[in-house]
């Protein structure tokens, strides 16, 4: 049987198959249909991605300005707390495993706003969902429309990471501070890592006139590891 060969790479364009005893001609891929196949797939995966990820900026980051911070854009790529916070990314799974989010706290200007977007950013490249936003700006967003937002509560309670920026700042609003405390349980509840950063440190939040109660405090406590970030005044990070 004579079969016909593809004229550019010349390799065969149909191969014998042979069922119950019966030999047919079937079509079969040449190395250009190959070539052509291969290329198909790899632009599909890359709209995957590239929707993907818009999709996960637009679902989850409240401020859009999270997104702009990465490891690489850090002043000092082989500080401590660099080299730290990296492996924190690299251990995600077990960091998941097991609820350990960070509890970030020092002195205005270190740069807690910028590591904490690090690690979203991060583990957002893995392809997990994060939601991300100040105190105030979560706050907002989970009494929209003057009542309860669904989707804010299911972002709390299903996305794999949760990033709270600047918590303390919403001192002396009753309000603020009982919808704050309800994302705090409701995350608690679900088991999820759950990244702070703070101005005050964990004890500050409830001894004395504290901002929180104990409760929340303690609730901090057990799902993050305290960090503190002493680095150079970076002001405009936070
Ligand atoms: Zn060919």
């Amino acid at each position: 049987m004579v079969i016909e060969k593809c004229a550019v790479c010349g390799e065969d364009l149909f191969r014998e198959v042979t069922i119950f005893d019966k030999t047919q001609l079937l079509r079969r891929a040449c190395a250009c249909r190959r070539a052509e196949l291969e290329k198909e797939e790899k632009e599909t995966e890359a709209w995957k991605r590239h929707n993907r990820s818009r999709d996960i900026i637009d679902k989850g980051y409240l401020n859009k300005g999270y997104a702009q911070y990465t490891f690489a854009s850090a002043d000092e790529k082989d500080s401590k707390i660099v080299k730290d916070l990296k492996q924190y990314c690299d251990n995600w799974d077990k960091a998941k495993a097991v609820n350990r989010g960070v509890y970030f706290f020092g002195n205005y200007g270190t740069g807690k706003t910028f590591y904490a977007s690090c690690i979203a950013n991060e583990i957002r490249n893995k392809g997990e969902y994060v939601l991300i936003g100040s105190a105030a700006e979560l706050v907002r967003y989970f009494t929209r429309d003057y009542g309860r937002n669904e989707e804010a509560e299911d972002q709390v309670r299903r996305y794999p990471l949760m990033v709270i920026d600047d918590i303390g700042v919403e001192r002396g609003n009753e309000n603020t501070l009982s919808v704050m405390n309800e994302i705090i349980d409701m995350r608690y509840m679900a088991k999820k890592p759950l990244i702070v950063t703070s101005n005050f440190g964990l004890e500050e939040l409830y001894k004395g006139s504290g901002i929180y109660g104990e409760r929340i405090a303690s609730r901090l406590e057990a799902m993050c590891v305290p960090y503190k970030v002493t680095g150079k005044d970076r002001r405009k990070n936070g």
